[in-house]
């Protein structure tokens, strides 16, 4: 059974009185709404600023904070960047590889993104590995394609075993901040075939163990229908995770299955 997880990725956003006020308040609305966090994995990805007090406010929460990028290397003269020995010592749960923004401003690589997934599994950080396709790709008819040359790239000289333990999001470039959102039928579509590359990659036991995540445009509104759908197991959650009520209502996604309380019938 692969456990659902939902997590916030803030981007370039807030100050550190705002993530302090965040924190607080996504504990008080997670417990409105009722939902039990052993049954749904959480992670808030944030800039490193944020990481400290988010990590004193979430203490024996069970609420996970993340990284959005790492460097690979555990120290060494590349200023400006921070590791994955840094941020395991800070006790950081989650780390996002390869976002389609990072691939796009910062030229990420594929080769890049198996560098800083080896470095996660090494240092015990769940890495959340994005993959998805452009516009012109989806039209050209060459998603399938893409999204399988991106797998391949990234898990290259990743052992089995930290493949299955490797969450993959299927962002589509075109769904990302645009408030289109692929449908549950694409989105289940793609989350299928991502979990076919990985069985031809691995095997079919260590596929059937990656939980695979949807992103782009996920809100409340349309987030029961698309965990509703057999191969999507959660949601990477930009623009709507940036407030804490509208994001604990998406971690409730349904109430049967991540609620506290049973529903009496
Ligand atoms: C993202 O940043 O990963 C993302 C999916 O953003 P949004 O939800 O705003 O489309």
């Amino acid at each position: 059974m692969r456990k659902p997880l939902i997590a916030a990725n803030w981007k370039m956003n807030k100050l550190v009185e705002d993530s302090t006020a965040y924190g607080e308040e996504l504990i008080e609305r997670l417990k409105a709404e009722d939902v039990d966090l052993k049954k749904v994995d959480v992670a808030v990805c944030v800039p490193f600023i944020h990481m400290a007090a988010l990590k004193v406010i979430f203490l024996l929460r069970g609420i996970g904070v993340g990284a959005q990028n790492m460097h690979s290397a555990d120290s060494g003269a590349y200023t400006g960047e921070i590791s994955p020995a840094m941020l395991e010592d800070m006790g950081i749960e989650y780390v996002i590889i390869g976002h389609s923004e990072r691939r796009m401003y910062f030229a990420e690589t594929d080769a890049a993104c198996a560098e800083k997934l080896k470095a996660a599994h090494s240092h015990k950080i769940r890495p959340i590995l994005c993959v998805g396709e452009s516009l012109e790709q989806r039209e050209a008819g060459e998603h399938f394609d893409t999204v399988r040359k991106q797998l391949a790239g990234c898990f290259e000289g990743i052992g089995g075993k930290e493949a299955a333990g490797t969450v993959i999001a299927y962002e589509p470039v075109w769904a990302i901040g645009t408030g289109r959102t692929a449908t549950s039928g694409q989105a289940n579509e793609m989350a299928s075939f991502i979990r076919s590359v990985m069985a031809d990659l691995y095997d079919a036991e260590a596929a059937e163990q990656i939980v695979i995540l949807y992103g782009g445009s996920v809100k409340k509104s349309n987030i029961a229908e698309l965990m509703n759908m057999s191969d999507i197991d959660g949601a990477l959650v930009g623009g709507a995770s940036l407030d804490a009520g509208e994001f604990a209502q998406i971690v409730n996604f349904d109430p049967d299955v991540v609620g506290k309380t049973p529903k009496v019938q």
